[in-house]
């Protein structure tokens, strides 16, 4: 009897497990992807920004995964909702939590709880279609934005803010967040990094594609970078040396016609957001580096601005039925194993870093769990979970119901667009269903 393994979240690390599973137990297994929206692929239709549809292409591999016939994608089902933990662990060998850090991790300083404050997951999750963020309607009435953070996230959401319709043509961005993007009279866009551009964790292509923009210079103020990057690895070294050369080259640009700005602030930590209901501005206090750690040495600025968009990173919550870490957000576990037949993956292992390759030596690790820890598969599987499912009504999305969802988002689209997503999960559910098209207003 096949190994079987439901894996719970489609993202990366998710269909990462499921190739090394088929792999490496050589088709002696039954992989069930469960996944809580109609659609797959986790943070790479919903975290990765809409004009970067290359490193999107990765979905492509998954896809060739999802058609093994060991594996089968239940979407539209959440764990917790429409099927406990525990009962998946009664009908599976074992169980894989792959379910990310969905959530924003809390600046922790007062103000933040005004309106106009929009934590980067929720920000990202609006200008990707995601369903939970589609109605978020952010106020982008405001000349001034303050990006909190110095990684990739906040380097996405800086870009996404300033680019021009045009430059967004090729991308999928739903139409009602481009609509809202073009319409706003942002002009400067800052990007506070609480350390040095040494410590920034921004990859170097993302921050040298803020020197090609239409209508947006980047700012640096030239006295804010170091001579040399100093002592760690080499390939550190390397990366940040190149880190460096851009900032470099950014801070010797003249901005020109462009009408807009993105400033790069170093050394500078958040300390109340101000305003009455609304955000009015932000207040920083300078740093300098102790020990690698930023400690602010008393004197204070504000920047008067009308959304604040704290991208400090990501954050899980604990998932009923597995022991969680609190202070450092993630399930407990010893190399992926939680407790027998229960095993984790990706970030909710391990935190919110890395890029998406990252999260494939998780999934080989954990197949390699899972075949050591099994000789031979003892309970049901797919049998019993399509069952019980059945039993309580779920309206389980196939991969062949989601592929239905793609065709109709890709015959949506209007070149160059590649695809023109859905955002409500009835729509979805609709074409999954019957296979016609049917759009809320956008
Ligand atoms: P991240 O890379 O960990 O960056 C978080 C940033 O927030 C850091 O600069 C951090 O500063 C800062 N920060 C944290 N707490 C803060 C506070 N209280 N006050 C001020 N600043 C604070 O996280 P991320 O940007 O959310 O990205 C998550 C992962 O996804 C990363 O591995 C990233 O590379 C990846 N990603 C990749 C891409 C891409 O490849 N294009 C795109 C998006 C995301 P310190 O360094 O001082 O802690």
């Amino acid at each position: 009897m096949p190994i079987s393994v439901a894996i719970v979240g489609s993202g990366p690390a998710g269909f990462y497990t499921a190739e090394a599973l088929v792999k490496t137990l050589d088709g002696d297994v039954a992989v069930d992807i469960l996944e809580r929206l109609p659609t797959p692929f986790g943070l790479i239709r919903a975290g990765v920004a809409p004009d970067h549809q290359t490193t999107k292409k990765v979905a492509r591999s998954f896809e060739k995964t999802a058609h093994r016939p060991e594996v089968r994608y239940f979407g539209n089902v959440e764990v917790g909702r429409d099927v406990a933990l525990a009962e998946l662990q009664r009908t599976h060998d074992a169980v894989v939590l792959a379910v990310g850090a969905p959530f924003d991790r809390p600046l922790g300083i007062p103000g933040e709880d005004k309106v106009g404050v929009i934590g980067s997951a929720a920000f990202v999750g609006w200008y990707n279609a995601h369903p939970d963020f589609a109605d978020l309607d952010p106020d982008l009435n405001t000349e001034t934005v303050c990006v909190i953070g110095n990684g990739n996230v906040a380097i996405d959401v800086a870009r996404v803010l300033v680019k021009t319709a045009a430059e967004m043509a090729d991308s999928d961005i739903p139409e009602y967040a481009q609509r809202a993007i073009a319409r706003a009279p942002i002009k400067d866009v800052y990007l506070f990094g609480r350390r040095g551009p040494i410590e920034a964790k921004f990859t170097n292509v993302e921050l040298r594609e803020m020197g090609r923009l239409d209508e947006c210079a980047p700012v640096v103020d030239a006295a804010q970078l170091p001579d040399a990057v100093g002592e760690m690895s080499e390939r550190d070294h390397r990366l940040k040396e190149k880190n460096l050369a851009t900032l470099r080259e950014f801070a010797t640009q003249d901005a020109g016609e462009r009408r807009k700005r993105v400033h790069f602030r170093f050394f500078v930590s958040p300390v109340e957001i101000l305003g009455g209901q609304r955000v009015e501005g932000l207040r920083l206090e300078k740093t300098r580096l102790e020990g690698g750690r930023a400690v602010g040495v008393g004197e204070t600025f504000e920047v008067a601005c009308g959304l604040v968009i704290p991208a400090v990173g990501y954050r899980s919550v604990a998932v009923e039925g597995a022991p969680f870490d609190e202070a450092n957000a993630i399930v407990r576990s010893e190399e992926g194993r939680v407790a027998p037949g229960l095993y984790a993956v990706g970030w909710i292992r391990r935190g919110p870093t890395g890029v998406i390759a990252t999260n494939r030596p998780d999934g080989v690790a954990v197949a390699q769990c899972i075949r050591d820890d099994f000789g031979a598969g003892a309970k049901p599987g797919r049998v019993a979970l399509e069952r019980l499912l059945e039993e309580r009504g779920v309206q389980v999305v196939g991969y062949a119901d989601w592929k239905r969802i793609e065709q109709a988002e890709e015959a949506g689209a209007a070149a160059p667009a590649p695809r023109r997503k859905l955002f409500r999960i009835a729509d979805m559910l609709n074409v999954a269903r019957t296979g016609e098209a049917r759009r809320s207003a956008d």
